[in-house]
């Protein structure tokens, strides 16, 4: 009985990897950030998806990007510049 549990906790916990990093990625929300550069001031859209790799799990907000113009890599907040939801709403 202890080897079917333990492979039964197995089964689920690959499961949820196989969702978070196939499903999620794939279906799950995407969200784009309006970034500004701060070397060069210049601004450039983001598409990214929230919880789709490791490292937005420890670091949820931030990402190490390199600016598309002066490729110098900078940190970014990517939740306060979000311009976009992934499925806007209808308003009534
Ligand atoms: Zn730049």
């Amino acid at each position: 009985m202890d080897i079917d549990l333990v492979s039964g906790l197995v089964i689920i916990v690959a499961i949820g990897f196989l969702v978070l990093f196939f499903v999620l990625p794939r279906y799950g929300p995407h969200y784009t950030s309006r970034l500004t550069c701060p070397n060069c001031r210049k601004s450039f859209n983001f598409h990214w998806i929230p919880g789709a790799t490791i490292t937005s799990l420890f670091r949820r907000n931030y990402r190490d990007l390199k600016c598309p113009y002066c490729h110098i890599k900078s940190t970014y907040d990517i939740a306060s510049t979000r311009v976009s939801t992934p499925k806007p709403k209808k308003t009534k």
